[in-house]
């Protein structure tokens, strides 16, 4: 992670405080709520070509209060036990805040995808799959898709399941849906993020058609957000990936570029880099690729109205402070990208109860429960007078230490 400061957990966890104090919850409680329930980390020895590179993988389970814990699998360079554990913790706040009978967790190898063919990755799922069997399944840990892995991972990662553990294919979600994944599924987080996006504009009285739209990420998240921020009648004027990215103030047709794997030879207007769509002027910004891009160094350069957190902790908490102070409107990651976890549930029930829904009952659905958490988090937010993050942690840690205190789990 581009981290620089405190640390990603310190930082969730300072959120968390906050709202036990404003519920006035015992500090043991809140104490409990900032330490991860179980961390496995593991060595995966990797053949290359002669020799063999030794990786290092994760898993952390920060609370099962609510439920199995659920959490994704992260294949990147700068994964490290932080990062883990502050991602577990924001999906323990996030399957709260949508109400979804689940905690969290999170795993992830310290690997750069962009490097492995696929043979290495298949090699390194099933090996961190054969190494955490005894900690994963549909009801104690379930893991999903995040940055470096795909619908195709979890498939080698439920077919290794499969040959340990039986037949099960609620042991994972987002899987292929020629594999017991669930139409939907795979659009989910980015739906949710442009729903999130129009819903916040009608919010302050700003039309969505035509409102302009700037994005960070070309990944899962980000281009189903801008293609359907599109389909919403609103109007992406740039768009970045790791290779850079483009410009068209009269809008980037998303539709056409769709099926491209990168940005970097679709043809544009204007050419920018990575990091430079986040200071482009428009209505809303959706940072979708990577923690930590909004921080001390550009909070002053952003020129957005409104930002709705695709990526998980992409503003540190310094730069959120500073952002408010000039105005701008932020969107929580665990609000504005728990469809993600919300489409897991989904294709989850389906797999235990064998039977499955047309795309159109999963829109329905999402769409349904994401509005109801929007307005939660602002009804919320408006009773204590606090901004949308610290009224959507309200919400979920006053979920989760209501589960925790009547479990009885200190006995
Ligand atoms: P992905 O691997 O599919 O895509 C990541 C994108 O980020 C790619 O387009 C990549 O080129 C881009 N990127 C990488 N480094 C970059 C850089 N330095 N500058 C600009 N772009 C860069 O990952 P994803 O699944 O889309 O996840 C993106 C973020 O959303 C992560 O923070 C993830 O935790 C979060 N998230 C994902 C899901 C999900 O369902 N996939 C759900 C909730 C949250």
């Amino acid at each position: 992670m581009t981290h620089s400061g405190p640390s990603a957990f310190a930082e969730v966890n300072e959120k968390v405080a906050q709202a036990g104090e404003i519920l006035g919850l015992k500090s043991g409680v809140i104490n409990a709520l900032s330490s991860c329930e179980r961390e496995v980390v593991i060595s995966i020895p990797l053949r290359r070509g002669d020799d063999v590179e030794v990786l290092t993988g994760y898993r952390v389970q920060h609370s099962s209060a609510r439920g199995p814990r659920k959490g994704g699998i992260r294949f990147h360079q700068d994964v490290d036990l932080d990062e883990v554990r502050a991602l577990a913790s924001l999906m323990t706040w996030k399957t709260a805040l949508i109400d979804v009978p689940f905690g969290g967790a999170k795993g992830g190898v310290a690997v750069d995808a962009s490097k492995l063919s696929p043979i290495e990755k298949e090699e390194i799922i099933r090996r961190w799959t054969r190494s955490l069997v005894h900690v994963l399944g549909h009801h104690r840990d379930i893991p999903a898709p995040d940055m470096g892995t795909d619908a195709r991972t979890m498939a080698w990662l439920m077919d290794e399941y499969h040959r340990l553990e039986g037949f099960q294919p609620a042991c994972v979600t987002g899987k292929p849906v020629e594999l017991f994944g669930a139409p939907g599924r795979e659009e989910a987080t980015g739906r949710g993020v442009a729903l999130i996006a129009a819903a916040t504009l009608k919010q302050h009285d700003v039309k969505v058609k035509g409102a302009t739209v700037a994005i960070q990420g070309f990944g899962n998240v980000g281009r189903y957000a801008a293609l359907v921020c599109q389909e919403l009648g609103m109007k992406v004027i740039a768009i970045s990936d790791v290779s850079g990215g483009i410009v068209d103030k009269k809008g980037i047709d998303i539709a056409s570029i769709f099926m491209h794997k990168s940005l970097e030879n679709v043809e544009a207007d204007e050419r920018i880099g990575s990091a430079e769509v986040l200071e482009i002027e428009c209505d809303i910004l959706i940072p979708a690729a990577l923690g930590s891009v909004i921080n001390d160094k550009n909070a002053s350069l952003i020129n957005a109205r409104f930002i709705i957190e695709g990526a998980n902790q992409p503003i540190t908490i310094s730069a959120d402070r500073e952002l408010r102070a000039q105005g701008v409107v932020i969107v929580p990651d665990i609000l504005a990208n728990s469809g993600g976890v919300m489409g897991s549930y989904f294709e989850w029930t389906q797999n235990i109860q064998e039977f499955s829904w047309p795309i159109e009952k999963f829109r329905r659905e999402l769409d349904t429960r994401m509005e109801a958490a929007f307005f939660n988090v602002h009804k919320v937010s408006r009773k204590y007078s606090v901004d949308l993050r610290t009224a959507a942690f309200v919400v979920s840690v006053g979920r989760v230490s209501e589960a925790f205190e009547l479990r009885g789990s200190l006995v």
